[in-house]
């Protein structure tokens, strides 16, 4: 591989072309392995960023795609349909909270929340009050495109670069009580007191149930997602969950808003929904929110994106859905929960270590001070696992059928790299 070619000429995700990190090359991927170029097997701690839940080059998704590919690829979804598109959106009304029944497909993870919450914005506009504001939490993460980065924590995605051009919305403290802590009551107060000062403006509250990623690796209290439901029932405002991250059982239930028994008016679904095979997102709501969008001025939602409803990502999607129903994920998710359980407590003992927490397949480490990823990463490589730490994050959430000793190797690794580098 042209590796200087890729260094002087490609942009790869939040990384500087002046110093460039390290970047690998994979030359090809199967099961929970990634192979380099150099034939270096490493086992996969990141599910390509949450979406890989099945691993890697899975004959059954291979299946789906080649079949689909050899009917068609891509067809223009305004006047046509077909039946990759509606065996999938089938699928989702049938396995999401039972009053969300429209759905909305789209490219990937940050436009199905803006089309979330333009949804919301042309549902207040067609009741004839429009609002135009929006509640969420300090440390979430909803995406990198404009209306998206508006409502994800403004100093991670750093909102004063972009001062005078982004819509400024109303933060609330984010939840401060675990997973599983004891709840307390007043974790609730800074978002009680923001949605009752401004309910009046506010067109709907956004926020990843359970786990705020990318913002941070928060794993919060299923009361918080309890009382912030009870919330905008009371004040009347609509309640988006962004779970983008959460979806396909990666928390141990399939939607991580069962842990608090609540359904979102408008549920945002992206990364796991093909399996990690292509990028396609899907945003879901209610008869009533997509018929009062529908019963105003526009006639209509008005977005299309271009690859609407694409075939070929629908195939792959409607078999990952299957294939997660057909495996015993539950147990395998639980399984990886308990082992987490048990072998990240000790890492507490390290000096450089603030915290551990876990949920499901999420494992996380954080650390007092920032880990140089370049060194880390190296040792990583040697120790044959794939982890991609940020911040003071060092943080793994594999595919489901990573075994116990996968495991296990991909947090001795965790230990020694920070050993080794901190
Ligand atoms: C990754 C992510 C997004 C953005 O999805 P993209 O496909 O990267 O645009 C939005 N919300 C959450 C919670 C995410 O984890």
């Amino acid at each position: 591989m042209d590796i200087a070619f890729d260094r002087d000429h490609i942009w790869h995700p939040y990384t500087s072309t002046l110093h460039p990190l390290t970047c690998y090359p994979v030359s090809h991927a199967e099961g929970v392995h990634l192979y380099l170029e150099d034939g270096t097997a490493l086992i996969d701690g990141m599910s390509s960023w949450w979406a890989a839940i099945h691993g890697y080059n899975h004959p059954v998704l291979n299946q789906a795609v080649t079949d689909q590919l050899s009917k068609m690829s891509h067809v223009m979804f305004g006047g046509i349909t077909h039946e990759p598109a509606i065996a999938l959106c089938k699928k989702l009304v049938e396995m999401t909270p039972q009053a969300l029944e429209k759905v909305f497909l789209c490219d990937s993870g940050s436009i199905s929340v803006e089309v979330a919450l333009k949804m919301a914005l042309q549902y207040w506009h067609a009741v004839g009050s429009p609002r135009a504001k929006f509640l969420t939490l300090r440390h979430g993460y909803h995406g990198d495109s404009f209306a998206a980065m508006s409502v994800t924590d403004p100093d991670n995605s750093m909102h004063k670069l972009y001062k005078g051009f982004l819509p400024e919305h109303i933060f609330a403290d984010s939840p401060e009580c675990g997973f599983f802590d004891e709840w307390v009551e007043e974790d609730i107060s800074d978002f009680t007191s923001k949605l009752a000062d401004n309910a009046d403006q506010i067109a709907a509250v956004i926020l990843e149930p359970i786990v705020q990623g990318a913002g941070g690796m928060r794993l919060y209290h299923p009361t918080f997602l309890k009382r912030v439901r009870e919330l905008c029932d009371e004040f009347g405002v609509l309640l988006i969950c962004d779970e983008i991250a959460t979806g396909f059982g990666r928390t141990g239930k399939l939607f991580a808003c069962e842990h608090a028994g609540i359904t979102p008016d408008i549920l945002c679904l992206g990364k796991a929904l093909t399996g990690g095979y292509m990028t396609m997102a899907a945003t879901l709501t209610t008869e009533h929110v997509a018929n009062t969008v529908c019963g105003g001025e526009a006639g209509c939602f008005m977005h299309g994106p271009t690859f609407m409803g694409n075939p070929l990502a629908s195939a792959v999607a409607n078999a990952s859905l299957s294939l997660l129903q057909q495996t015993p994920w539950q147990e395998k998710v639980a399984a990886i929960e308990a082992n987490f359980a048990e072998i990240l407590p000790p890492l507490k003992q390290l000096d450089c270590v603030k915290s551990v927490r876990w949920l499901g397949a999420i494992g996380v480490v954080e650390t007092h001070t920032a880990v140089d990823v370049e060194k880390i990463q190296r040792h990583f490589v040697e120790r044959g696992v794939w982890i991609r730490p940020f911040g003071k994050l060092v943080y793994v959430m594999p595919p489901y059928d990573i075994s116990t000793a996968q495991l296990r190797q991909l947090v001795e690794a965790i230990e020694s790299g920070l050993k080794s580098v901190m």
